[in-house]
């Protein structure tokens, strides 16, 4: 698609470079993030490594309250580790940045603007003048299938439309790795199937790397190359899934075989890291904390 030709030159700043392979790598060399309160350090995240390719999508997976936000956050430059390294192409991370575009689980958006004006917010904060900032908004509402809803507030579209204004909004920084908290969790599940198809045509074709946080073992397997699963906190990435189902996806591989293997490995580490959660729970309830 010319457009989208287009815009990946654009992103890489080089006509004619070659088409696939231009998002960004991630890296994480024993991390560790800990949040300190007087008498009392939570550790969010231990000793943690992870290695994304450039272009791969990669799913975080774990139960609830494990360090999956807090490790992306320290990603998206939110948060400092405590320890460790943290880079994005060799950089290191020590504060948020365009090209580490952040989708949120929802209520992300500013709620006074219209939705051309909050796809406009980030090519305006990086200097681009209105009519290159709506031109490069148009391009990605387009995207995301939204074009026609340009004007509108976002409190008056579904939850669905709202969080694909979230994603053209990221998209319009030429972010090199996306990260998406959860982005579809509070949406219902025939809506949440038709955003993981239609992300990941985006993604194929913008070429970024993504970095999705979920707590959905379906999810997970669906969209990633790579399933990293996460222990109960503090979290700790305790198994390295490759997911081999054939792309372009769509709903019809949740019946392969291939899937319900990795499916099934999930399952099982996520039960007995839920178990785990829970022991812990019982016990700081027990001792007052
Ligand atoms: P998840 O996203 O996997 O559900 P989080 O990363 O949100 O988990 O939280 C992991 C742990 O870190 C929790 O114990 C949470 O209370 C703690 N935590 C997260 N953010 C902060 C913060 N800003 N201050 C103190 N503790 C925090
Ligand atoms: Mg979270």
């Amino acid at each position: 698609m010319a457009l989208i030709k287009a815009i990946n030159e654009r992103r890489r700043g080089q006509p004619g470079a070659p088409a696939k392979g231009h998002g960004g790598r991630v890296r994480a060399q024993d991390v560790t993030i800990a949040f300190d309160t007087p008498g009392h350090r939570n550790v969010a995240v231990e000793a943690t490594s992870l290695d994304i390719a450039a272009g791969e999508f990669v799913c975080l997976l774990g139960p609830s309250g494990c360090g999956k936000s807090t490790l992306m956050n320290a990603v998206a430059g939110f948060v400092q580790p405590s320890a460790g390294r943290l880079t994005v192409d060799g950089q290191a991370v020590s504060r948020p940045g365009p090209e580490r575009g952040m989708v949120f689980q929802q209520h992300s958006l500013f709620p006074w603007k219209t939705v051309l004006r909050n796809v406009m917010f980030g090519p305006l904060m990086a200097g681009a003048g209105e009519v290159e900032a709506e031109s490069t908004a148009r391009t990605f509402l387009n995207m995301v299938g939204l074009e026609g809803f340009a004007g509108h507030y976002p409190m008056t579209l579904s939850g669905g439309m709202q969080q694909r204004v979230g994603i053209a909004r990221a998209l319009a920084n030429y972010p090199s790795v996306l990260l998406m908290d959860e982005p579809f969790g509070a949406l219902d599940a025939q809506t949440r199937g038709m955003m993981q198809e239609s992300l990941l045509k985006l993604w194929d074709e913008f070429e970024t790397t993504v970095l999705f946080v979920t707590h959905d073992i379906d999810e997970a397997v669906f969209l990633a190359d790579r399933v990293l699963v996460m222990s109960a906190a503090p979290g700790r990435i305790i198994a390295d899934l490759p997911v081999d189902l054939p792309r372009p996806r769509d709903t019809e591989v949740m019946l392969l075989a291939e899937f319900m293997q990795v499916k099934k490995q999930c399952m099982d580490l996520i039960r007995q890291e839920s178990l785990v959660a829970f022991e812990q729970q019982r016990l700081r309830l027990a001792a007052g904390q």
